[in-house]
Formats: structure tokens, C-alpha cells, sequence
């Protein structure tokens, strides 16, 4: 045993101490926490154990009765949670307790703000649980063995949370892990009964095993009698009671404690499903995005319970993609024990509660949209970019998503404008819903494409979210209205446009059908078409394409993603009434025609965010011509 059991003296990784100053600064005022999160992590080791325990009885140890136990000594001022669940083997110690847990601490540093209550929020979403307990002590020992290894497996490790911790193999009798913390000079109140089981009531009551605590016992009592364990929290699966005994409190402590969250959720929705898929689901919004909402694989939220015993975490099956920043808990009556992420794929079971899931997720939103409209709009600033992905995603509900989207337009910066909201504020005869997509704001509100529909009072909604594109590319219609891009086609707008303004359109293409094919010669190949335009009324010139091409916006934000996708020929369309324009008509000569012909065009790419083959060749064309003004 002598080469198993050496002790070493390790570092943390680097970041370690820093996480953990933090921690302790910003995590102070609200320390009794600790206790929540030891207790959580004790929860998650005890479902573990009964997990792998169903393909291995033999893990139980002869001990199938999962439970923690809390306990304090006052002589020794140190408070020990204690669990029978799965444990730990010495890799397993080195690998989450060593290292912060969460592949993201570098991120979380990054993204620390320095603000306290802004990096309390961030702090839970990295997985520090365990380390909340330095708050409270000022050091650490953990005696743990993993069931199924013999006692003489045992690990302590020990730390004083300043940058290295120490690691040795001792026996351990009983498999489970031990946390004994010694607390700081100051901490002295934990060391009382009533107060450990009030902390528990208050943040643990929902834990699914029991949480025991000896016996206080006084007076004569206390000589005679040995204190038992009782049972302090109430031991049943929150997600089973029903609904209207569970309190606001209890729902948002059990989301602290399946999300590793510190921040109350934005909202939850329990239900009790009958019949012949029974299941319960307690699924829950949260207040913040996870930092990881975009990564390539991001964590799905919902976890699998069959029968009360936890299945899997991350059970990407029972959301839709657009969802994943949901959290919560499915328990099924109905699925074996032994489903596996395979079975999940193709389960009927599985599809019809992931369909109901949705629903009532959307119903939820729909309700909170229609009645608490600050608090949606804090929904959507976290998750409106995911939302975006429904459409695209989910036919069956696609109605349903884009009625809960919200945009900028042109009456407000904010992306607060939901389609129902436009559709009230259509214009008499105006038949399409409008909207632009442009790489940031300012180039949406800016675009020449808008002049006509301001000077109409028409509103257009700005589009600016890169995923704007791909779901406007499946999105045609909304309640019967056709969306339809200002920067594509030829712009209709229908009754609203006036018989008179399309007779006076079709005479200036004709008036000025000497100029068009001018233009067209001089510009050769780069454009597809040159016409009179109705859009615009100050600029000289706008670039629009088809209606069936790709956006010229989207086709360069595939560029910057590196795909090359095959740029659109534009259509140039020119305002016949500017000077500019008339200027240009009046010119003889032809080189000096189609130089300005190059400088309006070249400006027309520039005013919605486009980029040009040849820079230097256009402040080149522009500066003769200033010259030229000049003289
Ligand atoms: P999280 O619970 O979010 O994973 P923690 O910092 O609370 O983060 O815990 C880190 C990891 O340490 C856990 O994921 C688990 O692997 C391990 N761990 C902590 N406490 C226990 C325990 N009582 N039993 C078994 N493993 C534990
Ligand atoms: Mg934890």
C-alpha cells in the first residue's frame, strides 16, 4: 500500500485561486450557502450511485439506503456533510476537485466584470459549487472512497484554498464522500443545530433523500440518551407534488440546484401528464443565457428521470435544438430503467413529450409576452437569438415562435416590435410586411432602400442578428402576409403606392432610357440591370437584388464565416430626380461619364455596408472629381 497511500502536495490549476477569492468576495453576504451546495453535490453523488447501480447491484454494498448526513463539533468548530453515494477514486479527486470543475474557467475570468452582484450570477453559472465552502472555512478535508473499490481506496484531500491542496490514500470503511470543513474564526454561528436545520429547510427541503441531523438533546437528556439521526427536510421529489402546495421559494431553490445556478429563474412550469405516457415535467426559464448557449455542442438543461431515478443529464432529446437554454426535469412512468441516449433517438414516448414540452414552453412565453411585457423583454434579450432558430427548426410551430419574435424597426431602436404589433400599425393598402437585414443597426436605419417608406410612414422592420438571414429565408409569411425585403425586387407597394406614381415610374424609365443604357454600358458586367428607381428620394442610387437571390448582407456574412457563396448580381437603381443624376445625364464626355457612373455605383455598395473590389481605385475616381469642382 506504502506507494498508493504517498501523500503529494499539488497545485491548483492557475485560475483556481483566483475563482476562489473571487468567490469568497462576492459570494460573502449570501454565505450560507455553502451548505446548499455541498448538499447538492452530495444529491448528484447519491443519483449517480443509484444510477450505475441499476447494470451493478453489487455498488450498494450491502447499503442500498442513500442518504446525507449533517453534523457539527463545536470543540473541534467544524461542520462535516456526509453522504453513501458514489464517491470518488483519487483521479477522480485530483480531476474535479483540483481543477474547476467547469471546462469554462477560463471564460468565466474572462467575463468577470469586477461588479460583485453581476459576477455573483456568473460565478454560479461556472460551477464553483464545491468551492463556495471557503467562504466559511479555512480548510477543507474531503475523505472519500468510490463505491465498488476496496476500503483501501480511500482519498483525502485536504486544502487550505491558497493555491495548493495535499492528496493522499487512506482507508475508508464506508464508500460516500465527507466534507469536513473547519470553519474561520468568525463563523461561529454554524456551529448550532437550529441553525444548520434551518439552512436546510430553506435551500434543501426539496432534495429527493433524506438529510439527517442527530438529535438535539437538553437537560437531563443529554447525559442519558444517544442522539439518533433524524430526518430534517421533507425527502420527496419536488416535481411530484402537487403544484399548489409547492411554494415560489421551494420551485426556485430546486432550480439553484439541478442548473448549479445562483440566480432565481424567470419563470417554471410543473405539470402532471395521465394516461398512457404518464410523466411529470418541471421545466424551468432562466434569467441568463449559459455562457455556452453558442458553442458548437452546447449543454441541453433537461435532465431524465424514470420512475424517480436519474437517468442522464443533458437529455437533448426532450427539447428542440431553439430551446436548449431550457432547464428542468423530465420523470417518466413509462420508460424502462436501462434507456440510453441511442433508445432516446428513435422513442415514440420520448417524441410526444418533447412535442408537449414545446408547448407548453411557448404557451408559457405567449402568457408572459401578452401579461408581464418587461419581464419578456428580459427573456429576450437573453434567448431571442435562439428563438430566431424556431422558425427553421420546428414547421409545426413556426406560427407560434414568430408571433414570440420582437425586431427593431423603424419607429424603435429597441427590439421590442412584435409582427402582431406591425401588422395594427400597416398603413391603409399596404399588403407586405417589410423589413431590411444589415450587418448593424446603423446600416439598417440608414439605407437608402428606407427613403420612400419613411417618406410614406411605412414602418420596415430592421434586421441586424446575423441568424436574421437564415430565418427570414424560411419565414415568407405571418398570419397571410408575405414578408418581403426593401432591397429586393422591384418595389411594389401595391394599393398604397398610388396608380399615379406607377404611370409616372413607367415615364421616367422611358425619359430616361438613354441615361439606363448608358449606365448599363458603362458599368459593364458588374451589375445585372440598371433602372429608374421608386425608392428613393435623397440618394442618388441603391443596389437591390432579385427576390429569389441572396441577399447581398447575407452573402457577405457567409464570407466572413468562410463560405464563399457566389455574390448576387446586383440591379443598380437610380433616383432620376437627384442632381447628381442629372448632372450625369448632361455629360459628353464619355470617360468622364462612366467614371461617375463607377463613383455611383461604388457609393450605392458603400451605403448598405457592402465592401469595394477596389478602394484606392474609388477615392482616386472621387478625388478627380472634387478637383474637378473645385476648378
Ligand atoms: P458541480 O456540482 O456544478 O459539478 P461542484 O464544484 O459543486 O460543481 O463540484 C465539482 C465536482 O466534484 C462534481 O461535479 C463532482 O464530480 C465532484 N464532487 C463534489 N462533491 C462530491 C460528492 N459529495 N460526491 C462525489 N463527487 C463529488
Ligand atoms: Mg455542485
Amino acid at each position: 500500500m506504502t506507494v498508493a497511500a504517498h501523500k503529494e502536495t499539488l497545485s491548483f490549476q492557475a485560475e483556481v485561486s483566483q475563482v476562489l477569492n473571487l468567490v469568497i468576495r462576492s459570494l460573502y453576504s449570501n454565505k450560507e450557502i455553502f451548505l446548499r451546495e455541498l448538499i447538492s453535490n452530495a444529491s448528484d453523488a447519491a443519483e449517480k450511485l443509484r444510477f450505475e447501480a441499476l447494470t451493478d447491484d453489487a455498488l450498494y454494498e450491502n447499503d442500498a439506503l442513500l442518504r446525507i448526513r449533517v453534523s457539527y463539533d463545536a470543540d473541534t468548530r467544524t461542520v462535516t456533510v456526509a453522504d453513501n453515494g458514489i464517491g470518488m477514486s483519487r483521479q477522480e479527486v485530483n480531476d474535479t476537485i483540483g481543477t474547476i470543475a467547469s471546462s469554462g474557467t477560463k471564460k468565466f475570468l474572462e467575463s468577470l466584470t469586477g461588479d460583485a452582484s453581476k459576477d455573483n450570477v456568473l460565478i454560479g453559472q461556472f460551477g464553483v459549487g464545491f468551492y463556495s465552502a471557503f467562504i466559511v472555512a479555512d480548510k477543507i478535508t474531503l475523505t472519500t472512497r468510490r463505491a465498488g473499490l476496496g476500503t483501501e481506496h480511500g482519498v483525502r484531500w485536504e486544502s487550505e484554498g491558497k493555491g495548493d491542496y495535499s492528496i493522499e490514500t487512506v482507508e475508508k470503511a464506508s464508500r460516500g464522500t465527507e466534507v469536513t470543513l473547519h470553519l474561520r474564526e468568525d463563523e461561529g454561528e454554524f456551529l448550532a443545530g437550529y441553525r444548520l436545520r434551518n439552512i436546510v429547510s430553506k435551500f434543501s427541503d426539496h432534495i429527493a433523500l433524506p438529510i439527517e441531523m442527530l438529535e438535539e438533546l437538553y437537560g437531563e437528556d443529554k447525559e442519558k440518551k444517544q442522539p439518533q439521526w433524524e430526518q430534517v427536510n421533507r425527502g420527496t421529489a419536488l416535481w411530484q407534488r402537487n403544484k399548489a402546495e409547492v411554494k415560489e421559494e421551494e420551485y426556485n431553490e430546486f432550480y439553484k440546484h439541478i442548473a448549479h445556478d445562483f440566480e432565481d429563474p424567470l419563470l417554471h412550469i410543473h405539470n402532471r401528464v395521465e394516461g398512457n405516457n404518464e410523466y411529470s415535467a418541471l421545466l424551468y426559464v432562466p434569467a441568463r443565457a449559459p455562457y455556452d448557449m453558442w458553442d458548437r455542442d452546447p449543454k441541453h438543461g433537461v435532465k431524465l428521470y424514470v420512475r424517480r431515478v436519474f437517468i442522464m443529464d443533458e437529455a437533448e432529446k426532450l427539447m428542440p435544438h431553439y430551446l436548449r437554454f431550457i432547464k428542468g426535469v423530465v420523470d417518466s412512468d413509462d420508460l424502462p430503467l436501462n434507456v440510453s441516449r441511442e433508445i432516446l433517438q428513435h422513442n415514440k414516448k420520448i417524441d410526444s413529450i418533447r412535442t408537449a414540452n414545446t408547448k407548453r414552453v411557448l404557451g408559457e412565453l405567449e402568457k408572459l409576452a401578452a401579461n408581464d411585457a418587461e419581464k419578456y423583454a428580459k427573456f429576450w434579450k437573453e434567448f431571442g437569438k435562439a428563438l430566431k432558430e424556431g422558425p427553421v427548426e420546428d414547421h409545426a410551430n413556426r406560427e407560434k415562435i414568430a408571433g414570440l419574435l420582437r425586431f427593431a424597426s423603424t419607429q424603435t431602436d429597441e427590439q421590442n416590435v412584435s409582427l402582431d404589433a406591425y401588422i395594427e400599425r400597416m398603413k391603409e393598402g399596404q399588403e407586405k410586411l417589410y423589413y431590411i437585414t444589415a450587418e448593424t443597426l446603423a446600416a439598417a436605419k440608414h439605407s437608402p432602400h428606407l427613403e420612400v417608406f419613411k417618406k410614406k410612414g411605412i414602418e420596415v422592420l430592421l434586421m441586424t442578428d446575423r441568424v436574421d438571414e437564415w430565418l427570414m429565408s424560411h419565414l415568407h409569411d405571418y398570419k397571410e402576409k408575405k414578408f418581403q425585403s426593401v432591397a429586393k425586387g422591384e418595389l411594389d407597394l401595391g394599393k398604397i403606392g398610388g396608380e399615379e406614381e406607377k404611370e409616372a415610374q413607367e415615364k421616367a424609365a422611358k425619359e430616361h432610357k438613354k441615361l439606363l443604357d448608358r449606365v448599363k454600358d458603362g458599368l459593364g458586367d458588374s451589375v445585372k440591370e440598371v433602372r429608374v428607381s421608386s425608392r428613393l428620394t435623397e440618394s442618388p442610387a441603391c443596389l437591390v437584388v432579385e427576390d429569389h437571390d441572396m441577399s447581398a448582407n447575407l452573402a457577405r456574412v457567409l464570407k466572413q464565416i468562410g463560405q464563399d457563396a457566389p455574390l448576387p448580381k446586383p440591379i443598380l437603381e437610380i433616383n432620376a430626380e437627384h442632381p447628381l443624376v442629372q448632372r450625369l445625364e448632361g455629360e459628353q464626355d464619355s470617360e468622364r461619364f462612366n467614371e461617375l457612373a463607377k463613383i455611383l455605383f461604388d457609393q450605392a455598395l458603400l451605403a448598405e455596408g457592402g465592401q469595394l473590389d477596389d478602394p484606392a481605385g474609388f477615392v482616386h475616381r472621387l478625388n478627380k472629381l472634387m478637383l474637378s469642382m473645385a476648378g
